[in-house]
């Protein structure tokens, strides 16, 4: 087995790179890769991987606008200093997180919602890394916000609430942030720049807009994410198609971010014979 997408505790997971490490050597992982999200500080301190006997690929998942919706990009093999470096342009942490939490505030509280009365100060010392995920917390802490939102689903996780509401230009609880995050396009040159391959994550997450953004990026990709935790074979064998199709390459990976997602483990059931297709490539860079 392979995994290709891990969050450690440098973005949304729990377990350190280290601790991720000893898992996956634990359950023999053949290739791995640690794609947190917007920062590669995992890969810091890689002189400590030594003991893990796969190989590892350099990992990032970016955010990234595409027309209005908010998506995310996998980079794969890059450079890490370079990344680095074209990552302190590209996007602004905390003038993000910042604004992300003065704006969705003003929609829920423009609802009618109820919420703490200090809130917005809280938020600094919440140790929590999104804003909205902040902010989902704090709304559920009042049952009689339940009703402001449609689904289920999105009540229970951020993740959800996030891609059909907050990033969902029809929804109520649209935020446009397409002022502070860069565009697919840009992210993609940011990851071909520091010589890695570009791949697009979780297409089918991405709802009614999937078939939209596979075809407007296929050009510029280099691969595609179609093994995943939750994606169906039906699922996974459209996206192999469409990569047979458009030349991309083929990748795969669970999303494991430790407790944060108990759901979720480690380890892809993707063939290997499709990363060996692409990895010596950025390997060799
Ligand atoms: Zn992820």
């Amino acid at each position: 087995m392979i995994d290709l997408h891990m969050h450690s505790c440098f973005s949304d997971g729990t377990d350190t790179p280290v601790e991720i490490l000893k898992k996956c050597e634990k359950i023999g992982l053949k290739y791995i890769s640690i794609t947190d999200h917007d920062n590669c500080d995992a890969y810091n301190n890689a002189a400590d991987f030594g003991n893990f006997s796969g190989k590892i690929i350099t990992g990032i998942e970016l955010q990234a606008y595409y027309k209005g919706i908010s998506i995310e990009i996998l980079g794969y093999g890059f450079n890490v200093p370079q990344m680095q470096n074209l990552l302190s342009n590209l996007y602004l942490h905390d003038v993000v997180n910042r604004e992300e939490l003065n704006r969705l505030y003003a929609v829920c509280k423009d609802m009618g919602m109820q919420f703490d009365d200090d809130v917005i100060e809280k938020y600094s010392a919440s140790n929590i890394y999104y804003a909205t995920e902040y902010l989902h917390n704090e709304i559920k802490k009042y049952d009689a916000n339940r009703r402001f939102i449609p689904d289920d689903a999105s009540w229970k996780r951020e993740s959800v609430f996030f891609k059909r509401h907050i990033s969902n230009p029809q929804s109520p609880f649209f935020i446009d942030e397409s002022d502070l995050i860069p565009t697919a396009k840009e992210v993609i040159e940011v990851i071909h720049q520091s010589k890695g391959l570009a791949f697009l994550p979780h297409a089918f997450q991405y709802e009614e807009n999937v078939q939209d953004i596979l075809n407007g990026l296929a050009a510029t990709l280099d691969g595609v994410e179609c093994f995943y935790s939750t994606f169906t074979e039906t699922q996974t064998n459209f996206l192999l198609e469409f990569c047979t199709k458009n030349n991309l390459y083929v990748s795969g990976g669970s999303d494991y971010h430790g407790t944060n997602r108990p759901e979720t483990s480690l380890g892809s059931k993707t063939p290997i014979k499709y990363i060996e297709q692409w990895e010596p490539t950025v390997r060799l860079k």
